[in-house]
């Protein structure tokens, strides 16, 4: 768990920003997906009209050829005799959509199944020829049926079907669609087509593509072409950019909602999941029971004899994966929980497990642990305390507490506390002296044995820092009160020979060593024990 995870704000506010921010958040990516969609549906349905136009055209097309060498015009009397006007009218019938079947000989229409088409006009020399000899003519009026024109015209071996491309194609695609079959090769040319077909959307599709989508730079419509089975034709199906723009606004109505659901989803999420994952008090509390909790232990040491005479133990909290936390984050969030009383009791069982070891040692060895505010409130600090000293038959001075002036302060009827601890063999220490308010006051009400001197005076000390004196000044006030100064985070030999000098007892600081593990201390006091001196 990363240490941030301790300082979190309330669940609510928590899930309501999150909430607000997914909701703002996926509007904009619903709204790229419902016009993703909506634009990907109406390719689905070009292409799909596009494969059904291919289909027809060519079904046509085959059929008429079909028909054209079954009946093989070339050889039969010239003109229209019956049996040719005959052939002509079942094939009109048989091809759906296409008003008429003719006979196109030298040129000109020389027999119909609608007898009124045919002429004497020579068709229009603009047609189109496929590689297979199918002759297409588009755009073409017919003098005849001059009002309901144009037609297309598709013609093989004399054989030609007249075809209307709107009855022919149009139903593929129903409103603003247009469809039109061109072909791919020069010259270019619009064979059947309904709609409005600009001449530049009829092109070529690039090698080895069979169907492209495409949307009009000008006019914003999209475009699908499709190359047909023969490899020339094109089929070409196109939407309206004012088509496309309806069904999105449609398609885009209700997705303020949807992103509101979203938000609300979160918002419901977070707060289920918030409290499993985020409640620092049950894992603190996991953390204790589970002996997640550890002590390092940090020499102080007699400045005079340069001896260390005993330690004090600070708290550390191993995490399942191996970090570990300094007091600083957890510390004050079990003062904040109002749990410190189950950190000492953590703290003392430990004591009383490894003290044996180091007293074995050193039979004088001195401990001191950290106490917070709320615990100078109640008497079970004492019993917990007298019963330690009690277990491990420590002579008066051997066990301290550490209070700062801070809880000092901020505890209700913290001097019977005090009182009785001191009554039970038990040594005070003011910690972190300088720092708090009203120093003197505290230590005229409250009697203690140890006055520990902040690491920010004593690093200051012997500067011209303008706290430089201070330091100076508690270790008078605390030979004139008559109790031991302590200098705590002495981090240069000079420092030590500086306190050294002005007769302060004792100190503690990495120049002496840092909190370290049991094993380490025992290693440190062994080796005392052999050469007079710590060997840190
Ligand atoms: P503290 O009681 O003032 O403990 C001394 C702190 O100063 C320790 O930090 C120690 O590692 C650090 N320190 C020691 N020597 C030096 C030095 O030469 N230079 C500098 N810069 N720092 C030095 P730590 O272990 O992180 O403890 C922080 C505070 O957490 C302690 O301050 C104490 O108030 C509290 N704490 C630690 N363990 C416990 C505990 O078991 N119970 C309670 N209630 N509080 C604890
Ligand atoms: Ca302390
Ligand atoms: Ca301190």
């Amino acid at each position: 768990m990363p240490l941030h995870a301790f300082k979190r704000p309330l669940p609510l506010i928590v899930a309501a920003t999150c909430g607000l921010a997914a909701g703002l958040l996926s509007y904009p990516v619903l709204r790229i997906q419902s016009q993703s969609r909506v634009i990907s549906n109406e390719y689905a349905q070009l292409s799909q009209a596009a494969r059904a136009a291919s289909q027809l055209a060519s079904d046509t097309q085959q059929a008429l050829k079909a028909r054209a060498l079954a009946l093989d015009l070339p050889a039969q009397p010239p003109g229209c005799p019956a049996q040719v006007q005959q052939q002509l009218q079942q094939m009109q019938l048989a091809t759906p959509g296409a008003p008429a079947a003719l006979r196109v000989e030298d040129g000109r229409i020389s027999c119909a199944s609608l007898p009124v088409l045919v002429s004497q006009d020579p068709l229009p020399a603009d047609y189109y020829q496929r590689a297979d000899g199918t002759r297409l003519w588009h755009q073409l009026q017919l003098p005849a049926e001059a009002s309901h024109g144009p037609y297309t015209l598709l013609e093989f071996q004399q054989l030609a079907l007249l075809l209307k491309p709107e009855e022919h194609f149009a139903r593929f695609l129903g409103g603003d669609a247009a469809v039109a079959i061109y072909e791919s090769r020069p010259p270019y040319g619009a064979a059947l087509r309904s709609g409005q077909i600009p001449q530049r959307w009829l092109q070529g599709l690039p090698d080895g593509l069979t169907e492209q989508q495409q949307q009009d730079p000008q006019t914003g419509d999209l475009l699908l072409r499709r190359l047909s089975g023969s490899g020339q034709t094109i089929l070409l199906a196109s939407r309206q950019a004012s088509h496309v723009q309806a069904a999105i606004r449609t398609a885009g109505r209700y997705l303020w909602s949807q992103a509101l659901l979203i938000g609300l989803a979160c918002m419901v999420l977070i707060l289920v999941f918030y409290p499993r994952q985020s409640s620092s008090r049950r894992e603190l509390e996991r953390a204790l029971r589970r002996g997640q909790m550890f002590l390092v232990y940090q020499p102080i040491v007699d400045l005079g004899s340069g001896r260390c005479i005993g330690a004090e133990a600070l708290m550390r909290w191993r995490q399942n994966d191996g970090g570990i936390v300094g007091p600083d984050v957890f510390i004050a969030l079990a003062e904040q929980f109002q749990i410190s009383e189950k950190v000492t009791a953590r703290a003392c069982r430990i004591i009383a497990r490894e003290m044996p070891a180091l007293l074995q040692v050193q039979a004088d060895f001195r401990i001191g642990i950290n106490l917070a505010a709320q615990e100078l409130s109640t008497h079970r600090t004492v019993q917990r305390l007298a019963a330690l000293r009690q277990q491990l038959q420590l002579a008066p001075s051997q066990l301290v507490v550490e209070l700062t002036e801070g809880s000092l302060a901020i505890a209700e009827q913290a001097l019977p506390v005090i009182n009785q601890l001191r009554a039970n063999g038990i040594s005070v220490a003011i910690d972190d002296f300088g720092t708090g308010y009203c120093s003197l006051s505290y230590l005229a009400t409250y009697p203690f044995d140890i006055l520990k001197i902040d690491k920010t005076f004593v690093s200051a000390a012997g500067t011209d820092a303008i706290i430089g004196p201070i330091a100076e000044h508690i270790v008078n006030l605390s030979k004139s009160m008559g109790v031991d100064a302590l200098a705590e985070g002495v981090e240069t030999a000079e420092q030590a020979e500086h306190f050294r000098r002005q007769g302060v007892a004792l100190a503690q600081g990495y120049h002496f060593g840092a909190p370290m593990p049991l094993a380490q201390l025992l290693d440190l006091l062994r080796k005392q024990a052999q050469t007079g001196t710590p060997g840190a």
